[in-house]
């Protein structure tokens, strides 16, 4: 790699850091990606397509173009299973320590032939494939479920592995980078919607959430009930599940949105399914989502209620009960399937790497801007936010919101190699 000032560094390869990522690689920046995880893409690279008849701008199909033209570009250098220890120096000149595990599979070797999880003799199999749409595609080991991770003899997968992938001494090795600027794009965590305890989810089969739904279309291509395996025929949305609450003050942008378009997927797939909506006010902000909301109000049911609780009834159907807020009285409802629509939360680890970075962190719990009418830069000059781990938002924001903290980290690496009035 070149000077510092020709460097940088992203952590975190979901969209919003994958823009950034490409952005700077394509103005000559040579760019570490980093990655805590073995695949790339972050949450939306498992989302389904929610086109019907006609495409309705989910914008799904974006990411896997974008991890494919990232992890093409010559000046981008992926490190998975990475994560940041260490950060010293200043804007231009920072040095920085990278611990990456190790991934005891090789994926430029993987062929993905499944051999070593047939030969696996352990319960749950140790070694197993990755969600179909991984990137990269390459088997991945649990060592807290391998036997030789857990005091026993065995070596059957690497004995097996027909391209000698597997390599089960590797041990983790650290390295260290010099960058001028690093952006933060660690994302967000989805909402736990077992924190809900009375609309069930955990307990009951049929109470889904909204990442279980985009997962099961993307990877099954057809919802069914978990409980017999067959088709819904009354499927309700709760909205708001982690957001807008006494712990979540804020609006996750983008659960109306994906509930709307999953239910009307719903509805083009299996017409007779009815489809209901419960919410406290719709967020139809968004270029022609005002349009699409009024295209759907004669498919989908829209109630503006609340569900408080919701029980599974001896047949186990679900029995939803609910404030219905225009009629200011307590109603009850039956469907086959529940889907909750949790939110966007403040990533569990972003204490830690904000002290390792040593940026601030807001009271909502993402991250701190230096400036409250700005979103990319943070308390400590050079490092930028990009994306969700600044606050929701959508994959289209996220792109932009990941492109414009590459032109901030841009400028000031200019700056750094030409010192400039700024
Ligand atoms: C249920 C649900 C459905 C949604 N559906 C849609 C939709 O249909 N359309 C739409 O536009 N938006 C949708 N969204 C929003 C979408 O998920 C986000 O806009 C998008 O994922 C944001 O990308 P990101 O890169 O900011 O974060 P993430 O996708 O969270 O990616 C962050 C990446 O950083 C990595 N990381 C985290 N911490 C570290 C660390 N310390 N070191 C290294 N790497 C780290 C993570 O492993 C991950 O790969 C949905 C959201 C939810 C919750």
């Amino acid at each position: 790699m070149d000077s510092d000032s020709r460097n940088a560094l992203v952590i975190g390869s979901g969209i919003s850091g994958i823009s950034s990522a490409l952005e700077l690689a394509k103005a000559g920046v040579s760019v570490y990606l980093v990655e805590k995880e073995a695949v790339v893409g972050g949450h939306s690279a498992r989302f389904c397509c929610k086109a019907t008849d006609i495409c309705v701008r989910c914008s799904a199909c974006v990411v896997p173009d974008k991890i494919k033209e990232a992890l093409l570009h010559p000046r981008i250098r992926l490190l998975t299973n990475s994560t940041v220890k260490r950060l010293s120096g200043e804007a231009g000149s920072f040095r920085v320590e990278i611990t990456q595990q190790p991934g005891y599979v090789d994926a430029e070797r993987c062929i993905a032939c499944g051999l070593c999880a047939e030969v696996c003799p352990a319960d749950p199999v140790a070694i197993y494939a990755p969600p179909a749409e991984a990137t990269p595609f390459c088997y991945v080991l649990d060592e807290g479920r391998c036997l030789r991770f857990n005091g026993q003899q065995c070596s059957l997968c690497r004995e097996t592995c027909p391209t000698e992938a597997i390599d089960l001494e590797r041990k983790a090795k650290g390295q260290e980078l010099n960058v001028g600027a690093v952006i933060v794009a660690t994302g967000f965590d989805v909402f736990d919607a077992r924190e809900k305890g009375s609309l069930g989810y955990g307990r009951y089969p049929n109470v889904l959430t909204g990442l279980d739904v985009e997962h099961i279309l993307s990877r099954e291509g057809q919802l069914r009930l978990r409980s017999n395996g067959e088709e819904p025929r009354r499927v309700a949305f709760v909205q708001c599940v982690g957001s807008r609450d006494k712990h979540h003050g804020y609006c996750s942008h983008v659960c109306c949105k994906y509930a709307m378009k999953l239910g009307g997927l719903i509805k083009h797939r299996s017409p007779d399914t009815e489809v209901t909506i419960f919410y406290i006010d719709l967020q139809t902000a968004g270029k022609g989502f005002a349009q699409f909301y009024e295209e759907y109000k004669g498919s989908i049911r829209f109630v503006r209620g609340v569900p408080v609780e919701i029980l599974q009834t001896a047949s186990g159907e679900l029995e939803v009960k609910f404030e219905d807020i225009s009629q200011t009285r307590v109603c009850r409802d039956i469907f086959d399937l529940v889907v909750l629509s949790v939110g966007i939360s403040p990533s569990r680890n972003s204490w830690d790497l904000a002290r390792t970075l040593g940026i601030n962190m807001a009271d909502d719990g993402f991250y701190a801007t230096a400036d409250p009418f700005g979103s990319n830069e943070t308390t400590v000059k050079g490092i930028f936010l990009a994306g969700t781990c600044q606050g929701p938002r959508d994959i289209p924001d996220a792109v932009a919101h990941g492109m414009a903290a590459a032109s901030s980290a841009l400028e000031m690496l200019e700056c750094a190699a030409s010192p400039c009035d700024s």
